[in-house]
């Protein structure tokens, strides 16, 4: 089969590397896939975005099946305008999409459905916002744009004042843009974050194995909110009966909410969980593959994900077996001194051999290029360094082992991935 996977970052990367273990993939084409990704698909030239480049692309050359991975193409509708083009996807239609590209319908969605999530208010006029989280009087207070923010747009205010700023630069001053139109103000939830990915063809749900995202800049989680700088898998807050309890009030309501909406959601489904006292709540719902996530999940998988990718698209689901390894798996990113905010690119990376690889582990590419035979960083987050182990202890040490080898100026990653996981009784 030719495949072709559209998207630029790691998470990409790490799709790339499963379905090249596949029989059936022929060849595999990346739009626009990076300097890393070209030693192991075709990089074509495109924006993700790009619609009509991707339905042209795939008819010219007889591609067979499109991997959407980022959250905007799939908001957009680029798997609606795929299939009315008779060709095969993985990923969400755009009424589906919705899940994550607006926060007031997953909310609404849930409250309709009774799938437990944190109380909130949706607001499309900011007086009315202010004056309900005065009178609500409960601090720290989540404030959320309605729309995609790049990950940024849920600012958590430790008071009046605070809330009061967050309303007025998301809805007046527009700072995520159309996005802020409408925002949720919703109750913080204490606990333990933990991201489970799942397949789904909109009546069988198999999720993966679990992971834990790490999304601030700096070590002990100072700083500010990236898109990830690490990821480990399993992440071992959660339990079996936590996951019992999760399938019963979460994955498949969610999917059977979807189904009666008349919005039948197929691909990767992405559940934020917060593990709460009370039990498992629902913080955020994704709508592709999460990234770094996906960078420790997929080595873990022994299955063929091509075939499982088909499955979903054929709705076949409920009868494959998905086998997982009971390894455990670290990612460490390797970003650019500077960001999320402000940083140079351009400097070379040392450490490398001609894949982009390096020896002791598997090195996903997020924002790389080539030239003249060298790879440069061209992005905030520039690589993941990912290992798997017998155990989290082995990985992580496997993982920053290697990333001792890599360099570029101003190189930047946090040191203690995967410490809160490897102590789990003291948070
Ligand atoms: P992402 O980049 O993961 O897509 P997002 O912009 O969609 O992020 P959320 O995942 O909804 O935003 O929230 C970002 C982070 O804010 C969460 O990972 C969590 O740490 C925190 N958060 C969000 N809602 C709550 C809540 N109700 N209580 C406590 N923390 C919360």
């Amino acid at each position: 089969m030719k495949i072709l996977v559209v998207g630029s970052g790691g998470r990409e990367h790490a799709i790339i590397r499963a379905l090249k273990k596949s029989p059936k993939a022929e060849t595999i084409y990346a739009l626009p896939g990076n300097g890393g990704i070209a030693a192991d698909a075709i990089c074509v030239e495109g924006s993700a975005t790009d619609i009509d480049r991707v339905v042209s692309f795939s008819k010219d050359n007889g591609i067979d099946f499109v991997v959407v991975a980022p959250d905007n193409p799939l908001v957009l509708g680029m798997v609606d305008a795929l299939n009315e083009a008779g060709i095969a996807t993985f990923g969400p239609r755009a009424n589906a999409a919705i899940l994550e590209g607006s926060k007031v319908f997953s909310k609404n969605l849930m409250k309709k459905y009774g799938i437990p999530t944190a109380r909130y208010e949706t607001f499309d006029d900011a007086h009315a916002a202010v004056a309900y989280i005065e009178k609500m009087n409960e601090y720290p207070v989540v404030i959320k744009a309605d729309g995609l923010a790049l990950g940024k747009g849920v600012i958590i205010a430790q008071n009046f004042a605070e809330a009061q700023d967050a309303v007025k630069s998301i809805m007046e001053d527009k700072a995520f843009g159309a996005s802020g139109n409408h925002i949720v103000v919703e109750q913080f939830l204490e606990g333990v974050e933990v991201s489970v990915l799942a397949f789904t063809d909109s009546k069988t749900v198999k999720p993966m194995i679990s992971s834990m995202d790490h999304k601030r800049a700096n070590d002990n989680d100072e700083g500010l909110n990236t898109g990830g700088m690490g990821t480990i898998a399993p992440n071992p807050h959660y339990t079996d009966a936590i996951a019992a309890e999760c399938m019963e009030k979460i994955f498949l309501p969610t999917i059977r909410a979807m189904e009666q909406e008349g919005r039948p959601f197929k691909g990767c489904l992405y559940f934020g969980l917060m593990l709460n006292k009370n039990g498992p709540y629902v913080i955020e719902y994704n709508c592709r593959f999460g990234d770094p996530e996906t960078q420790v999940v997929l080595p873990l998988l022994e299955s063929d994900l091509l075939e499982i990718m088909l499955a979903t698209y054929h709705e076949t689901l409920a009868d494959m077996e998905i086998r997982w390894s009971d390894k455990s798996a670290a990612c460490v990113i390797l970003a650019s001194g500077g960001y999320p905010v402000k940083y140079q690119t351009g400097y070379e990376i040392h450490g490398l051999d001609a894949d982009g690889q390096c020896e002791g582990a598997v090195v996903y590419h997020a924002g790389t290029k080539q030239s003249d035979g060298k790879y440069l960083t061209a992005g905030g987050r520039v690589l993941g360094v990912t290992c798997t182990g017998d155990t989290l202890e082995l990985a992580l040490e496997a993982a920053y082992k290697a990333v001792k080898n890599i360099s570029f100026t101003d190189m930047h990653y946090r040191h203690d991935i995967g410490k809160k996981a490897l102590s789990p009784e003291k948070f």
